[in-house]
């Protein structure tokens, strides 16, 4: 059934705005005194509220009181919220002094997660991918990308990517997309061989993850602590082969990745902490979205990616929480994106852009970010009447109501 849903003190549509680089607040296209028309859970119309009750008479209404700014759903298009365990004590490690690389080194880091997570069962593993699902649906974060990577083996690649299509069909979840990140570290049982064990993914996994329609994406981490840039490659173009998008942990500590992820056509290249000038300007004509993830500057005690840099470049830059148990324990994407930019000197409209739009082309999604005639119904609405409230706020202000596809879930 058609439905109008407001009135609302201010929506920020996030339309009208181009996909890269540098964005003014007063390229942002606000609506006071806004509604929106949705229909079958796709938006049909945004305008003023009263406009559209007259136009529409008879329609149901679904009255909003009070003041309330409403913005599109957040896209998270980083995580890792597909594992079992904690991390406590490297955090502990690492808040003294000792290198995430140290740390790796040690036996802990990302193999310690490996170990913990292949110890869960698939039914544990669902339960708590949709815990952290879901609590970021109620802070706004409608869709959101998962990746595998804490199996590292076939069996328990498939165990994690299993867990989450079931999470993905929860009709009142929020959208998943999930990433096979098989290629996440060389797995202790192949002895340092990695072309051996990425050959061994590419003809023993990919393969079933395409006939069980788990992932249609494939993530490879870059670094000295995992892979390098001549395996990488030879991966991401053979799982491209096989018809995977592509998207890369890149430029985190060391430099490299970024200029593979561009040089393989991948969707994104995440991270780029370590990305200086000459990286930068890589991305240059490249269709790759730059992806920042604050929460594992923060997580990690190190800089924040070059955001301010990258838009001035022209990149089309995304935001994202890279929530995982490691580096990046948070998982609190507002607070993450609204801290950065205090340091970053990002505008609102940039953060907003990153947070929606811009991370839809990160996971190839054009049906969703903006408020407008075709998009999915995917909202969230803030208590005010000034959208300066939401970052100001610093992740504090948390959204009041947010719609699923239409569908009022909180
Ligand atoms: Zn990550």
């Amino acid at each position: 059934m058609k439905k109008l849903i407001g009135p609302f003190s201010q929506i920020l549509t996030l339309s009208g705005m181009p996909v890269n680089g540098a964005l003014a607040d007063t390229q942002l296209e606000i609506i006071s005194d806004g509604g929106v028309i949705v229909y079958d859970g796709t938006i049909t119309e945004a305008g003023n509220y009263s406009s559209l009750a007259m136009a529409n008479p008879g329609i149901s209404l679904e009255e909003i009181s009070g003041q309330h700014i409403l913005l599109p759903g957040f896209i998270d298009c980083h995580t890792h919220i597909c594992f079992a365990g904690s991390r406590a004590r490297d955090y502990s490690m690492r808040i003294q002094g000792r290198s995430y690389l140290d740390i790796a080194k040690a036996g802990g880091g990302i193999w310690d997660s490996v170990v913990q997570t292949r110890a869960a069962d698939e039914t544990l593993l669902l339960s708590l991918l949709q815990q952290r699902a879901s609590r970021h649906l109620l802070q706004g974060v409608t869709t959101i990308e998962v990746k595998s990577g804490y199996g590292l083996s076939v069996a328990n690649e498939l165990k994690q990517l299993r867990a989450i299509k079931n999470a993905a069909a929860n009709a009142d979840g929020p959208d998943l997309v999930a990433t096979c990140l098989a290629a996440h570290l060389l797995p202790k049982d192949f002895d340092g061989n990695a072309r051996a064990y990425l050959d061994h993914i590419l003809t023993d996994l990919l393969p079933v993850i395409k006939a069980e329609k788990l992932a249609e994406r494939v993530d490879i981490f870059i670094e000295e602590s995992a892979f390098d840039c001549a395996d990488a490659t030879y991966y991401l173009n053979a799982a491209k082969a096989l018809g995977f998008d592509l998207t890369v942990h890149a430029d985190q500590f060391s430099t490299g990745g970024l200029a593979v992820a561009v040089a393989c056509g991948a969707l994104s290249a995440d991270h780029l902490e370590a990305s200086t000038t000459a990286e930068i300007a890589l991305l240059e004509g490249s269709e790759t979205v730059a992806v920042v993830l604050p929460g594992a500057s923060l997580g990690l005690g190190m800089q924040y990616a070059p955001a301010r840099k990258l838009l001035d470049a022209g990149a089309c830059v995304a935001i994202a929480s890279d929530w995982n148990p490691g580096s990046a324990p948070m998982g609190n994407l507002l607070l993450q994106a609204a801290v950065m930019s205090a340091a970053e000197k990002l505008s609102t409209a940039e953060v907003f852009a990153g947070l929606t739009y811009r991370a839809a082309k990160a996971l190839k999604l054009g049906d969703r970010g903006r408020i407008s005639s075709g998009q999915i119904a995917d909202l969230q609405a803030y208590p005010g009447n000034d959208y300066r409230e939401i970052l100001y706020q610093q992740g504090q202000l948390q959204p009041v109501s947010v719609w699923k596809n239409g569908k009022k879930i909180k």
